[in-house]
């Protein structure tokens, strides 16, 4: 079986993606960046969230030699001009802080009445090569944002976004339900036909 690094010691997002790889019919060792303790962590200089993963892809190729796949990805508030965006993970200050995050974002809407509280998670997926060849793709998971968090399951903002046509939040969705959606699970999805060619079967 081929080896496939993906650009995260997250080890939710390795096996996250192991699931939607696996539905999509591709066969692949997928293994974390854990695998490779001494790569050291690339800086997210970009400022598109298709900019931050391919440099996150193709840091990691170049270190191992394998292909290797990134993501980037974050929520977009329409009435914040699609902020926190690239943000995301460090909207309150601190890098990481799901719950501050969260915190800090409902305060900032706190006036936004029910019929302007659009928003996206937006996705890029990218994968590259030793020798450079790149591919990324996109996804989204449009819905509106409620007034206060609801649910357990999930990470980051998922208490609080409401998926087009449904009435839970994200973080009420299964797993699986959640993949099928996502715009994580899309991205990658859209990008898995390309990870088959170039892994040459
Ligand atoms: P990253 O792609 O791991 O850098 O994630 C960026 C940030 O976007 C995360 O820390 C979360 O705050 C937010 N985010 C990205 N995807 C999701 C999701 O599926 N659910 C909830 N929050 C997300």
């Amino acid at each position: 079986m081929q080896r496939l690094i993906l650009a995260t010691r997250n080890a939710h997002k390795v096996i996250e993606l192991r699931a939607i790889l696996g539905a999509a019919g591709l066969a692949v060792d997928l293994v974390g960046a854990d695998a490779y303790p001494d790569i050291p962590d690339v800086p997210e200089t970009g400022v598109t969230f298709a900019e931050n993963a391919l440099l996150k892809a193709h840091a990691l190729a170049r270190a191992t030699g394998h292909l290797a796949v990134a993501d980037d990805s974050g929520l977009c508030v329409d009435v914040l001009g699609g902020a926190p965006g690239i943000f995301s993970a460090r909207w309150a200050g601190k890098h990481g802080d799901d719950r501050a995050n969260l915190d800090l974002l409902l305060a900032q809407l706190a006036d936004i009445p029910d019929g302007h509280r659009g928003a996206h998670f937006a996705c890029a997926a990218a994968l590259a090569l030793p020798d450079g060849t790149e591919r990324v793709t996109e996804g989204r998971l449009r819905g509106t944002l409620r007034h206060a968090p609801s649910g357990d399951g999930g990470f980051g903002y998922d208490p609080i976004l409401q998926p087009e046509g449904d009435t839970r939040t994200c973080a009420e969705l299964t797993a699986e339900e959640k993949n099928a959606i996502s715009h994580r699970g899309r991205a990658f999805r859209a990008l898995a036909p390309a990870v088959r060619e170039l892994l040459g079967g």
